[in-house]
């Protein structure tokens, strides 16, 4: 298998969003055998301004591959980033006044879109307690903004049957109250609390071992309902990196790198691939396998 970048925004550029799908001098030391780098992607809009931009990508991308032996998948993910959430507009957030379960503008276009296609998952979506506008010193959106519209979102990934990209930086309180107003289990409904999106997956994590075990224990302990992912540019500085890795375990990790520019993706994830198999003791191409069957499960590649 060729291993999988579960999280990227490679439409975003510099480089040709096809950079990331061929091999580096790097990448084929580790696997001689491969005519391109990647299994495929998911990649993720920030605002709705991608969604066309993703979308096109994810059809038009595999034809440009070649590979006689294997098919590249391309995942659009569409969905409003933290980050991006103060660039939507009044007349995007407007509901219908007459109707009380009438939902934003936004996230009925962002509806329509995810029922034409299908295959289309949903991110980025989250939440970011350490992104500050320059000027002000304020979060570039208020948490209580952010954690309406990161509801809403799961509310419709869970509606459509879709999957999750979730972005979380020092958001852990109001994280866990999101979760737990939402049923842990997508079987049972209890108390009729809405259930959480099929699978959740928390990528570039940076929280603590012990808050994975809260997490699952909000989300859903059962194999192939959470997983975790770890970019060499964000968490691999940190020193605990490697014990939350642990804690995850093979069975929930994807490999990831979260780039704009495709031109980096193939060493970084080169850098994942070796940093996992290190912390793991495992062998770098059980590695990739494993972490390619997970992103299959989680994106419905099977
Ligand atoms: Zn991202």
């Amino acid at each position: 298998m060729l291993p999988f970048d579960a999280h990227n925004h490679v439409h975003m550029g510099p480089s040709p969003p096809i950079q990331a799908l061929l091999p580096s001098s790097a990448t084929a030391e580790i696997l001689p055998t491969c005519c391109c780098c990647l299994s495929g992607m998911a990649i993720m809009s920030t605002h709705p301004r991608d969604y066309q931009t993703v979308l096109s990508l994810a059809k038009d991308l595999p034809s440009q591959v070649a590979s006689s032996s294997s098919s590249t998948s391309i995942v659009p993910c569409l969905g409003v980033h933290p980050w991006f959430l103060h660039e939507l507009s009044l007349q995007d957030w407007q509901v219908d006044d007459n109707d009380n379960s009438s939902l934003p503008t936004w996230i009925q276009e962002l509806e329509a879109l995810l029922v034409a296609n299908p295959h289309a998952m949903v991110g980025e979506i989250g939440l970011d307690g350490f992104h500050f506008d320059p000027t002000t010193q304020q979060l570039t959106s208020p948490m209580e903004r952010q954690v309406e519209a990161f509801r809403l979102q799961l509310e419709l990934a869970a509606r459509l049957d879709r999957p999750v990209s979730i972005h979380t930086v020092q958001c852990f309180g109001p994280l866990f109250a999101v979760l737990s107003q939402f049923s842990s289990s997508n079987k049972k409904r209890k108390k009729k609390k809405q259930s959480l999106p099929p699978k959740l997956y928390f990528h570039a994590y940076g929280g603590k071992a012990a808050t994975v075990e809260q997490i699952l224990a909000l989300c859903g302990r059962e194999i192939g309902r959470v997983y975790f992912g770890f970019a060499p540019i964000i968490n691999f500085r940190s020193p605990k990196t490697l014990n939350v890795i642990q804690k995850v375990g093979i069975e929930r990790l994807v490999l990831e790198t979260d780039h704009e520019d495709a031109a980096r993706v193939p060493t970084s994830m080169e850098q994942g691939i070796e940093i996992i198999a290190a912390a793991l003791e495992m062998g770098t191409q059980q590695v990739v396998d494993q972490t390619t069957a997970n992103a299959m499960d989680l994106y419905n590649l099977n």
